[in-house]
């Protein structure tokens, strides 16, 4: 078969398998039933076994020719990432998969102890903001991570069959396979991890010196003596409220969906298609979290949310309709396949204007904050900004730097790993003695392998591009041209370029944590 038949006809059985699968799992998500979760279970079944089909995968893989046409080239590559984690055994594919499941529904059921009784992530979180009394944090954060310890060896399991199944593939393991798929460089992962580390490590310090003086002032300690107990999240992954702005009192009584609307209106893009179709505030038996979905890449997109009126939901509100503004902006001849969007480049988009929300050009002209405030909180919400890029990169080096040692030796001293990363790159204090899988107990290591670096990439993306539109047009809120240029260098194209070569194109420069290092400095 000619490859342009072949890839029309892939397109034609894929389209509905993939349209019933984003519906079903829409339904699962708002109606938590037994019926839509047998739904979801069958056509995401169904989705998976069209791209696990063997005779198919030979014949994409006979097609690629250099020299084809182009976009024709382009939708082969794409299917060939799809598919190629798949072509595995099928006992194989079902003993990964069933694992994945028993993992999941342990993560979900588990509850720590705290004080005797059994509490649930929501009151772990609670107790880490706002308690003073040491001892009930320590038994608070140690809660937290029981569940590591309940699933640990299933964990190491997964990382074994993962790894099976990519060196059946011929790639050394599961880590070169889901970077190669993605679309993502090792050699080039490492440098920029390196050079986010070079960059962040003496602002962190500094930053997190003058935490540690606070927070040892707070519990009436030594800073030789703070323990991850003393900061504010099970893994330090989230700006404490020492270093934030509290900015819930000019959201109170907001209406966030009309501000989310205004924002996207001022710029010139059109959200009220989606927000009609959307899911928006908080309901029983529906998923408390937030995503945006397109169903059908032909306009059907949707936002699950649970909005209520505060800083958290302002941004989450703006972050997921900036990945929805990205699904709507396909150019409208693009193929099926190419009306999509890599990690990175929506993550950026969605994290571009989540962000807003934190910042006093959109304070001051969408959610009507007076300009005297604006000028007496700039310089607090830069810092916060910093300390939150901080917290977050030096924990995706944790992340990434366990991942990689996971998947290279399942079988190491992962739990001495853990902590060794956790000390070099958070610079927290272990606690005394403690051997146990506290890196299973961080539930992305089992459900989302390989993954947390494109958080990182798309957080720097992000700043790339608010840097070139602030070049170009001297900002983003009510400035119409800067939606065009998005719309134009980074929506349109979908996946027809490659995601490195789209952010050079959007925003001016090739993916560099140069951006990163000016933020992060003020600190
Ligand atoms: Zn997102």
């Amino acid at each position: 078969m000619p490859a342009a038949a072949l890839v029309e006809s892939v397109e034609e059985a894929l389209q509905p398998l993939s349209h019933a699968r984003n519906v079903a799992w829409w339904e699962s998500q708002v109606d938590a039933s037994e019926e839509n979760e047998r739904r979801r279970a069958e056509t995401e079944l169904a989705y998976s076994d069209a791209l696990a089909d063997r005779d198919l995968f030979a014949a994409v893989e006979k097609a690629r020719r250099p020299g084809s046409d182009p976009l024709v080239g382009r939708q082969l590559e794409l299917l060939r990432n799809l598919m190629l984690p798949r072509q595995v055994p099928d006992a194989l594919r079902a003993r990964i998969i069933e694992l994945e499941s028993a993992v999941e529904v342990r993560f979900s059921r588990h509850r720590g102890v705290v004080g005797g009784a059994e509490v649930d992530d929501n009151e772990i979180k609670r107790i880490l903001r706002q308690s003073d009394d040491p001892v009930e944090r320590r038994e608070a954060w140690e809660a937290a991570k029981t569940v590591g310890a309940a699933v640990a060896e299933d964990v190491r399991e997964l990382a074994r069959l993962r790894n099976e199944a990519a060196r059946g593939l011929g790639y050394r393991d599961w880590f070169a396979l889901s970077l190669a798929t993605d679309e993502l460089d090792e050699g080039k992962l490492l440098a920029t991890l390196a050079d986010a580390d070079r960059v962040t490590a003496e602002p962190f310090a500094r930053w997190k010196t003058a935490l540690d003086d606070r927070l040892a002032l707070r519990f009436g300690c030594s800073t030789s003596e703070l323990r991850p107990w003393h900061y504010a999240d099970p893994f330090f992954q989230e700006t404490p409220v020492e270093g934030s702005v509290d900015l819930d009192p000019f959201f109170a009584g907001k209406d966030i969906v009309s501000l989310s609307r205004r924002t996207f209106e001022g710029i010139g893009l059109e959200v009220a298609s989606i927000l009609n179709r959307s899911d928006l505030f908080p309901r029983t038996g529906k998923c408390q979290h937030a995503f945006c979905i397109d169903v059908d890449r032909q306009g059907d997109v949707r936002v699950l949310a649970n909005v209520e009126p505060d800083r958290y939901w302002a941004d989450t509100m703006l972050h997921e309709l900036g990945h929805g503004v990205y699904d709507l902006g396909y150019g409208e001849s693009l193929p099926w396949l190419l009306r999509s969007s890599h990690l990175v480049a929506t993550e950026a988009s969605a994290l571009l204007f989540g962000a807003l929300a934190g910042s006093r050009e959109w304070l001051e002209r969408v959610s009507g904050i007076g300009a005297a405030e604006g000028t007496e909180l700039e310089g607090r919400l830069r810092a916060a900004r910093a300390a939150e890029l901080l917290v977050f990169t030096r924990w995706v080096l944790v992340m990434t730097a366990f991942e990689r040692a996971m998947y290279a030796d399942p079988d190491g001293d992962l739990d001495a790993i853990w902590w060794e990363l956790v000390a070099r790159y958070q610079q927290l204090t272990p606690p005394d003695g403690r051997r146990a899988p506290d890196w299973a107990a961080k539930i992305h290591v089992a459900g989302a392998p390989v993954y947390y670096h494109t958080y990182l990439y798309g957080a720097i993306v992000a700043l790339q591009l608010k840097d070139a539109l602030g070049a170009a047009v001297g900002g983003i809120v009510d400035r119409p041209e800067a939606g065009a240029i998005l719309g134009e260098r980074l929506f349109a194209p979908g996946q027809s370029i490659r995601w490195d070569r789209l952010v050079e194109q959007a925003s001016g420069s090739p993916l560099s944590v140069e951006t990163l290092a000016r933020e992060v400095t003020i600190a």
